[in-house]
């Protein structure tokens, strides 16, 4: 379509056909109010889920209608809306609704923000995209991405007539600051950085695009997201501030309003079948699972923290969801009970809570008194990942070497403080490091093996770190990132300076490393109770020591704590160190090397083909119960682990591991955000 002056703006691409559509629209239209509820009703197919393909139905998510029509003009007054949401309720489909009725009966500018490019890339690809193209009315509306005209969309513009929908990324200022926009939606606000390039946090730079609408109070703000860590999350704060809304539902025997809430009310059988229900706290009266539904189709919000100027804000978890039957609750909950990790994606995913950290450092001396006699040097027969880590410091270096094992425990190989200059690549310290770079190590099979990954802290000396890995395999130059929502280990930056600070052609990757959260995990894991101490089993993820290793070791283990402090207006949590935590800071890449590696990604027919290339008996690497074998029958009372994989059908596919060659920048999903 060609482009002409004459053509209002936003209007050159429309059909002729979509033009008279909208024109007898309009006339049927006159005066009539719809709300989003409605709109969406009416007009927006599903894009995915168990109702893909269908027009949006109120009625089985009852809950989304009331906030989704606060995203309206009509809802004058409510200007931000704050939901805090476990996975599978049905919200991003009330984004996509609101959205999507703005663009239809109130066009103006809208922003969606989303924590990443890859999430945003996914929210385009799987949810906005296919809904406009299967929507007739947004289809309509939305100028095509194919379009040659500038007015055409994009993949982060979708014009329409009055306005446009930008796709904007937390981490990008640019993204952030721009044109003023009226509406705004934030989604899994958790997850974005405190604080961007020490400009200001995220928050303020989006609530800074809509100040022009400050003085007429018609913007809207809609805020989303699962909670990720007590004391450090947006969402959860937000919610705290706002009035408090829980949906409740009516109990069918004497009609009392209550809450589904996981908690005592909430029974079922430790072995399958869970057989889950509810305990109504009126009356005592039980409610199996297929009357959730039904009561929850009968419920409504009511605010428990109501007050003058208080925002709404809205919490919705799996326990009332109709897309999670009580009884994966119950197996979830079961699965995560011992895992610090687990507990954290069950409180987050599942029941839409922020996760509560223990600030306090686990007791040094009682690890001291938990060490084993194994020889320093030799990996553990169970073992099939072997890990360094070096932190630098200006007159030595400090090196941990850890073996894992499929089910996660680690196992100290070795433990040790190489002294000497650290300000040469090649002399010093730094060379005693490569020959213990070089070093292979016995494992309990007659094998010798090499570190399948290195890492060296590149905060110190970093130009000499960036020389030194740059000549070796499988090494890598890491930093520790500030923040709670950070991967293990992410994607790489190149640096591209030599030892003289002079610019050289093939950069070094520095990767950096989520030390927040691990540093949170390693504690937890710490603090669980050994089978030394009684326990049936060692818990998830322990972690074993040497009786070689020295009090020195375990002080700079336990080294840190959490404090609360003020950060830019708001209450965070952070690590404090309490005297020198070298050691921890090798542990802490270690794990995160672990997870590159695939430690926490490998299925176990991945595993059992390791094993096989490393020589080392199945039996093994699985302790005591080999996973080509059916597990033994589940003690009464005690519920039984998932079942490993059964007998490979086919050969073994290739582990999902990255064992043998430098490692290359390359974008991935970590298993991070939806399972740690
Ligand atoms: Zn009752």
């Amino acid at each position: 379509m060609p482009e002409s002056p004459l053509v209002p703006p936003g209007e050159g691409f429309t059909p002729a056909l979509a033009v008279v559509a909208r024109s007898l629209e309009k006339i049927f239209r006159q005066g009539e109010v719809i709300t989003p509820a409605d709109w969406a009703a009416e007009n927006l197919v599903v894009p995915d889920g168990p109702y893909a393909g269908e027009r949006f139905n109120p009625t089985l998510t009852p809950y989304l209608v009331q906030p989704l029509n606060a995203f309206s003009d009509a809802e004058a007054g409510v200007n931000r809306i704050v939901i805090r949401k476990s996975a599978q309720t049905g919200f991003t489909l009330l984004a996509i609704a609101a959205i999507g009725h703005s663009i239809d009966r109130e066009p103006c500018r809208i922003m969606l923000v989303q924590p990443t490019i890859q999430a945003m890339v996914d929210f385009n690809k799987e949810k906005l995209t296919p809904a406009i193209e299967e929507s007739p009315t947004l289809k309509a509306r939305v100028a095509p991405q194919t379009s040659r005209s500038a007015r055409g969309s994009t993949m982060h513009v979708k014009r329409y007539p009055g306005g446009a929908l930008t796709l904007a990324i937390s981490t990008s200022t640019a993204d952030l600051r721009g044109k003023t926009v009226k509406k705004v939606v934030k989604d899994e606000a958790s997850e974005y950085p405190e604080d961007l390039d020490g400009q200001g946090s995220p928050h303020q730079m989006i609530a800074a695009r809509y100040e022009a609408f400050l003085m007429t109070g018609d913007y809207k703000e809609l805020s989303i997201s699962t909670p990720v860590i007590k004391g450090s999350c947006y969402i959860d704060a937000e919610f705290e501030l706002g009035d408090q809304r829980y949906w409740h539902v009516p109990c069918p025997a004497c009609g009392a309003q209550f809450v589904f809430t996981f908690g005592p009310q909430f029974r079922f059988n430790k072995e399958h079948p869970h057989d889950a229900h509810y305990i109504t706290p009126c009356c005592g009266t039980t409610i199996n699972s297929d009357q959730k539904n039904g009561m929850v189709r009968k419920g409504e919000w009511i605010a428990t923290a109501p007050g003058p100027g208080k925002h709404w804000s809205y919490h919705f978890d799996a326990l009332s969801s109709p897309f999670v039957p009580w009884d994966s609750i119950a197996a979830r909950f079961l699965q995560s009970k011992d895992d610090p990790v687990k507990q954290k994606a069950f409180d987050n995913l599942t029941l839409g809570r922020a996760h509560e950290i223990r600030g306090d450092a686990p007791d040094h001396e009682r690890l001291m008194a938990l060490r084993e006699s194994y020889d320093r040097g030799r990996i553990p027969p169970q073992c099939l990942l072997l890990t360094a880590a070096a932190d630098v410091q200006a007159n030595g270096i400090y090196v941990e070497i850890v073996a894992y094992a499929p089910d996660r425990q680690s196992w100290v190989v070795d433990a040790l403080v190489i002294g000497g200059d650290t300000d040469d690549p090649e002399a010093g310290a730094f060379a005693k490091l490569a020959k213990l770079y070089e070093t292979k190590y016995p494992d309990s099979f007659g094998h010798m093996r090499s570190i399948d990954a290195f890492g060296v802290d590149s905060g110190f000396r970093s130009n000499v770190v960036y020389a030194w890995c740059r000549k070796r395999p499988a090494t890598f130059a890491l930093k520790g990132g500030d923040g709670w929502a950070r991967q293990p280990i992410s994607t790489p930056t190149l640096v591209d300076v030599n030892v003289a600070g002079k610019k050289i052609a093939q950069g070094a990757s520095v990767w950096t490393v989520g030390v927040w959260a691990l540093k949170a995990q390693l504690y937890a894991a710490l603090r669980k109770t050994r089978v030394a101490e009684g326990a049936a089993e060692e818990p998830a993820g322990c972690l074993h020591f040497g009786d070689w290793m020295d009090s020195h070791y375990f002080v700079q283990l336990t080294n840190e704590y959490l404090v609360d402090e003020r950060f830019k207006g708001r209450l965070r949590r952070v690590w404090k160190e309490r005297g020198p935590n070298h050691f921890l800071d090798c542990r802490i890449y270690n794990h995160a090397l672990a997870d590159y590696l695939g430690l926490n990604r490998m299925t176990p027919r991945e595993w059992q083909h390791l094993a096989g290339l490393r020589g080392v008996p199945i039996g093994a690497a699985f302790g005591a119960q080999p996973a080509t074998s059916p597990p033994p029958p589940a003690a009464p009372g005690v519920e039984a682990a998932p079942a490993p994989a059964g007998p490979p059908a086919g050969p073994p596919p290739e582990p999902k591991t990255r064992l043998v060659n430098k490692p290359r920048p390359q974008a991935r999903r970590s298993s991070y955000m939806d399972g740690w």
